[in-house]
C-alpha cells in the first residue's frame, strides 16, 4: 500500500519534469529568464517584487502570480504597469497549495513572452510542496520573514535546501522580536551552506537594491548563455 502510494507520487514529479523541460524551451526561445519565489504567506515576496520593480531600470520584468483565489496580488503588480499574469489554482486546479510545471504551462499562453526579459513566478504562500515541483525556472529564492522564527530552516529543509538564494525580510522588526537572527544564518547554513543570504526590510528599503542585482543578475546569466 505504501509503496504505490510512494510509486504514484514518483511518477507524477517524472510527469512534472517533462512539462517544466517544455516550458524551459519555450522560455529559452523567447530568452526570457525565470525565477520561482518562494515563501511562507505573508513574508512579503509582493512586496518585494513591488521594490525591485520600482528601480529596475533597462529590464523588462514580468509576473505571474500563483494563487489559490482572487487577484489582490497581481492588481498591486499591476500599478506598476508591468504585464502581470494571474495563475488561481481555485478553480482550475482543485485549490492546489503550490504551483506545478502544467499549472505554470497552462498560463502561458497568457504571458507576454516576447516583451519581458524576466518572468517572476510568485508561487503560492507554502514552505512545503512548492519547492518539490520545478517549473521550468533558471533560479529559485526564498524569502523568511524574521516573524517566522529561527528554526524555519530545520523545519522545513528542502525548501530551504533547493534555493540558492534567501531573502531573510522584515529586519525592520527586529527591534520588537525576541528573533536570534545569527541563530537563523546558522540555521541557514546547516541546511543550506552554498545558499547566498540576503537580509532585507522592504518597508525600510534595506538589501533592496541588492535583491534588485540579484533579479538582474539572474537576467544576466541568460543574455550570456
Ligand atoms: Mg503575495
Ligand atoms: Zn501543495
Amino acid at each position: 500500500m505504501h509503496r504505490t502510494k510512494i510509486r504514484v507520487a514518483e511518477d507524477a514529479l517524472d510527469a512534472n519534469q517533462t512539462i517544466a523541460r517544455a516550458n524551459r524551451e519555450d522560455f529559452d526561445r523567447a530568452g526570457v529568464a525565470v525565477v520561482n519565489l518562494m515563501s511562507a504567506p505573508g513574508a512579503g515576496k509582493t512586496t518585494l517584487l513591488e521594490r525591485a520593480i520600482e528601480g529596475l531600470d533597462g529590464l523588462r520584468v514580468g509576473v505571474l502570480e500563483g494563487d489559490v483565489q482572487g487577484s489582490i496580488d497581481a492588481d498591486r503588480i499591476a500599478h506598476l504597469h508591468v504585464p502581470v499574469t494571474q495563475l488561481n489554482t481555485d478553480p482550475g486546479f482543485g485549490g492546489e497549495c503550490h504551483l506545478d510545471a502544467n499549472m505554470v504551462r497552462s498560463a502561458l499562453p497568457e504571458v507576454p513572452l516576447a516583451e519581458i526579459d524576466l518572468l517572476a513566478i510568485e508561487n503560492v504562500g507554502n514552505l512545503v510542496c512548492p519547492a518539490e515541483f520545478r517549473v521550468g525556472e533558471d533560479a529559485r529564492a526564498m524569502v523568511c520573514a524574521v516573524t517566522e522564527g529561527e528554526d524555519k530552516p530545520l523545519k522545513y529543509p528542502l525548501m530551504f535546501r533547493t534555493c540558492e538564494l534567501i531573502v531573510v525580510n522584515k529586519t525592520d522588526l527586529l527591534p520588537h522580536l525576541e528573533f536570534d537572527l545569527d541563530r537563523l544564518l546558522a540555521n541557514i547554513e546547516t541546511v543550506n551552506p552554498t545558499a547566498e543570504v540576503l537580509t532585507t526590510s522592504a518597508r525600510s528599503g534595506e538589501g533592496v537594491e541588492a535583491w534588485r542585482e540579484w533579479l538582474a543578475g539572474v537576467a544576466g546569466r541568460r543574455a550570456a548563455a
